[in-house]
Parts: structure tokens; sequence; C-alpha cells
């Protein structure tokens, strides 16, 4: 399975697991309004496989599901990569953490009005969302996670 041919709807219940599987770049809806019937219809209007930690949405005829075992987010992201034989790594950072939108190269001249005088002197790398125009760049907490990842032993 490649990173494009999945996407996931995450219960809201799985806010963590969302944002972590968003970093590697995987397309995951999530949301308070995302349990129950809610998250069914979500997932079954664009074809996406629920993630959940919900008993009681299997008796709701759902599209096809994962239900998540553990309540420990690092063991939720490997159970998911895993069931999907995902290998995570070439999307990472491609993805916006806050609405799942995909990020775009931005050139650093046509960033210069939009960020502090002190990133755009030390930063070359710029990423834009365009649904709801966040910019990224590779700072200290790209650093952090990529050392996060390397401790929970996801990326191979
Ligand atoms: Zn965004």
């Amino acid at each position: 399975m490649s990173n494009k041919s999945i996407a996931f709807a995450a219960d809201r219940m799985l806010g963590r697991l969302a944002k972590w599987l968003r970093i590697l770049g995987y397309d995951v809806i999530y949301g308070r309004h995302l349990s129950g019937h809610g998250l069914i219809r979500a997932a079954r209007a664009d074809g996406r496989l629920i993630l959940t930690r919900d008993r009681s949405l299997a008796r709701k005829q759902p599209p096809p599901f994962l239900f998540i075992d553990s309540n420990d987010y690092i063991e939720q992201l490997r159970q998911v990569l895993r069931a999907g034989d995902l290998s995570p790594g070439a999307g990472l950072f491609s993805r916006c953490l806050v609405c799942n939108g995909e990020l775009q190269p931005r050139s650093k001249e046509s960033v210069a009005e939009l960020v502090p005088p002190y990133v755009f002197a030390t930063q070359e790398r710029f990423s834009w969302c365009s649904r709801c125009q966040r910019l990224y760049w590779p700072a200290t907490h790209q650093k952090k996670m990529l050392e996060a990842l390397g401790k929970m032993a996801v990326t191979r």
C-alpha cells in the first residue's frame, strides 16, 4: 500500500494518533464530530478506513474499520502501520498538521513578508498549506518530531 492510496478517518478519541499519521504524511480526517454515525458517514463519503476505539461501532454496519487496541499513541501508530503494511518516511512533513491539507513548496522570496525576520534569515526551505494558509519551515519542532519517531522505532 502506498501513502497515496490509503486514507483514514480517525474517531475523536484518537487525536494524537491522527496528528502523528499526518506528520508521516498520511491523509487523516479527525475532529469532534467524528464518532458513531458521523464517523461512518464521513468515512464512507471519501472511502476512508476508519480507525476507532469504539467497540460499539461494529454494530452500526460500518465500512471497513480497524479497531485500535491500545490507549498509548505509540502503540496505536505501530498497529496502524503494521496493519496497512505501510512504510512511513517518504511523505514525512508533507501534510498540514492542523487541517490535513497537502503542503506545497514555497520559494524563500515569496515568504519574506510572512515570517519573522529571524526565521527568514535562518531558514531556506518553506512549505505552504493552501487550504488553511499556514506556512511551515523545518525548524526545531521537526527535529524533535524526527527524534520522537526514532524513539518510537516506527520509521524504516
Ligand atoms: Zn492547513
